[in-house]
């Protein structure tokens, strides 16, 4: 598809970088784990050696510098390949942003650093068991004592916890109860802190490579240092953090929807019924039609988001809506393409058999579609 928003020479650098890595590294090997619902540790510990886990983030802590942009099109060109891989790389990017935003040079210097290296991956401590949708019910608690917080409660879905490379989680919890919305506050809680565990991975029908856990809190002690950012701004760093994430969940879908109609369009390519290839029936062809077309407007709207967020202009509303589009998008193009695989694209031969699950799921991550309309909705009133 022509685009004349070009990208910079940087972007395009990386753009063959990531892809490099993707076919010749990802997609030999990344089958194995799917099959197996297995985190690929030594894949990921490759990939972040290659510099990719930092690619949004200033060089000052060992990223690139690409920003919002560059780590779009990063998770857009692993789902091409394998979507549960992106999935480990956007929820790593969630904490990243949160201390790099919002975190003293300190902090960023001792753990957004070691991120950017890939010597470990992080996890975001937000949902709650109770929560779910609306982020500002946590009850999770932090009481100040002394030089210390004591963290207690417990969070669900925290995904890369509980993998061989988690190294910390930022964890969002009650400050000051009395504030209400004000009353929240994050910290770096790191792996081994007395008091912080992980549950058990569950096996998923999306992220099936990516672990997905409960985190527990313990009387669990923090130094005051760890707290990032100001005390009581929470809430506010969860919702920015939300927003740049649905972009990478937007180039997410974007990239499976891309890989569902490459599976497609080589299935159709060497199908034939009755004598007639199958792509000769145009019931088959106009719905991909419309999904080619819908990909060429998600592009669009998540370049649009991922400029608007590095350009620190507002950014909310369009990034809900890149994100329901292309989440959306991504489900139509794998039953679209399944479709066209007829009774084979439901046995586990064919990849486009796993991908209903990897669609789906993105529908619920960082804000179901309904939350997305919620916000999209404001608009009608503003
Ligand atoms: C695989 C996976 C990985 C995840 N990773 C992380 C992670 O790393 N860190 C983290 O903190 N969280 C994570 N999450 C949590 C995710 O963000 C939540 O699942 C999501 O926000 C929805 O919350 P819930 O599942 O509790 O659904 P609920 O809030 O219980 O919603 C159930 C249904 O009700 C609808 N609903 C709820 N409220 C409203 C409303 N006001 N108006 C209209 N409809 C509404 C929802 O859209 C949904 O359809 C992950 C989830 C999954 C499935």
């Amino acid at each position: 598809m022509q685009m004349l928003m070009d990208l910079t020479d940087d972007e395009a650098a990386l753009r063959d970088s990531v892809s490099n890595f993707a076919e010749r590294v990802l997609r030999p090997r990344i089958g194995a784990y799917v099959a197996r619902h297995e985190f690929p540790a030594s894949l990921v510990r490759e990939f972040a050696a290659a510099g990719f886990m930092g690619t949004a983030y200033d060089p000052a802590y060992d990223g690139s510098g690409m920003r919002t942009r560059g780590a779009a099109i990063v998770a857009e060109l692993l789902a091409r390949v394998e979507p549960g891989f992106a999935a480990i790389f956007l929820c790593n990017s969630a904490p990243m942003t949160v201390i790099a935003r919002y975190g003293s040079d300190a902090l960023r210097q001792q753990w957004l650093s070691k991120l950017c290296r890939g010597e470990m991956v992080a996890s975001f401590g937000v949902t709650e068991p109770h929560g779910g949708s609306d982020v500002a019910s946590i009850r999770t608690r932090a009481v100040e004592d002394g030089e210390d917080f004591v963290l207690t409660g417990s969070k669900v879905f925290s995904t890369n916890a509980g993998t061989p490379l988690h190294g910390l989680s930022t964890v969002v919890a009650v400050t000051d109860p009395d504030r209400g919305s004000k009353g929240l506050s994050t910290f770096v809680v790191p792996v081994g802190t007395p008091g912080f565990s992980v549950g058990k991975a569950g096996r998923k029908v999306g992220w099936r490579i990516a672990d997905s856990v409960e985190l527990f809190f313990d009387n669990c002690r923090v130094p005051k240092s760890l707290m990032v950012g100001n005390r009581g701004d929470g809430l506010k760093q969860i919702l920015t953090t939300l927003s740049i994430g649905r972009i990478l969940v937007a180039a997410t879908a974007l990239g499976l929807a891309r890989k569902a109609v490459d599976l497609a369009k080589s299935y159709g390519a060497r199908r034939s019924v009755g004598g007639k290839p199958i792509f000769d029936n145009q019931g088959l062809t106009f719905p991909l039609a419309d999904v080619l077309t819908k990909i060429h407007a998600a592009e669009l709207m998540v370049r649009n988001a991922a400029c608007l967020a590095d350009a620190e202009r507002p950014f909310r509303t369009e990034t809900s809506m890149a994100k329901l589009f292309a989440s959306e998008l991504a489900v139509e193009a794998v039953d679209t393409a399944l479709q066209v695989h007829g009774g084979y694209g439901v046995f586990e031969e064919f990849e486009i058999s796993g991908l209903m699950g990897e669609a789906k799921v993105l529908q619920i991550v960082e804000g179901t579609s309904e939350v997305q309309r919620l916000i999209i909705s404001r608009e009608l009133t503003a």
